[in-house]
């Protein structure tokens, strides 16, 4: 295991360079580099205001009218979220991630931010595992739109495109499913990477901690970005121990000047 910022950044940037396909496994950390907070943790939001309903989708499945009408509700309790959210603007990790993809040394992002700031950053490539809150999502044929324009006339909203589905928040509530489509897409991403940037997550929550686990096991190289030691720290080649905005600026900046 290579450590000290500078060698890793350099040892980063060689391995990631002479990879055939990189993808990038991003956490909350990178999120929190722009301010938005995290929900475990000591400043966590459920640490401060408690624990989330976890039957939350199971109640929206049992009565979606209801869920619907206490969506008002409930968007209070985590009015600080949504506040930080609607400020929260791309950090120098996202743009240094935009900037791999750009110089294609970066081929995927799969995230578990639900921010949209890789896209407000300008990277193409990315599968959200925990959904988007920019959008919504039918929980049947899994068709998504911009929540801004998508007229609701009646509670529950019904899918303007299968005409059978239920409509709701793109968002991954507590006991949802992960959306088939994007959980296909990460067991495929995983399965053609052979180096994985592992940035800001400790990937202990099931689906995502499966996939460095698949790339170690088929022969990849993980490579950790992260202020802090992770589960996932001793599987790693790479450890760069920084916030992803310093590392990943220091990885892009060594790959244009080779
Ligand atoms: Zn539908």
């Amino acid at each position: 295991m290579t450590t000290g910022l500078e060698a890793a950044i350099e040892e980063a940037a060689r391995r990631i360079a002479s990879s055939r396909y990189v993808v990038a496994l991003v956490g909350a950390g990178l999120s929190a580099e722009s301010g938005v907070p995290t929900f475990r943790g000591p400043e966590g939001l459920w640490t401060k205001h408690g624990e989330p309903d976890l039957r939350d989708y199971e109640r929206f499945v049992e009565d979606p009218k209801r869920w619907w009408e206490m969506r008002q509700e409930r968007a209070s309790r985590f009015a600080e979220l949504a506040q930080a959210l609607e400020s929260a603007v791309p950090n120098a990790g996202h743009l240094a991630l935009r900037d791999l993809e750009e110089m294609g040394q970066l081929q995927h992002i799969i995230t578990q931010n639900i921010d949209n700031l890789h896209q407000m950053a300008g990277s193409q490539a990315i599968t959200e595992i925990h959904g988007n809150r920019t959008k919504m999502r039918c929980v049947l044929c899994n068709r998504r739109w911009p929540v801004e324009g998508f007229v609701i006339d009646e509670l529950p909203p019904k899918c303007p495109e299968c005409r059978s589905g239920i409509v709701k928040g793109d968002t991954v509530m507590f006991g949802e499913p992960i959306p088939r489509d994007a959980l296909d897409e990460c067991i495929n991403q995983s399965r053609m990477c052979d180096c994985m940037l592992l940035i800001g997550t400790s990937a202990v929550v099931y689906p995502a901690a499966q996939f460095p686990i698949d790339v170690k096991s088929s022969g990849g190289v993980l490579i950790e970005v992260n202020p802090n030691e992770t589960p996932l720290t001793s599987l790693c080649e790479v450890v760069l121990r920084a916030p992803a905005g310093e590392a990943l600026t220091g990885v892009v900046e060594w790959l244009r000047q080779r």
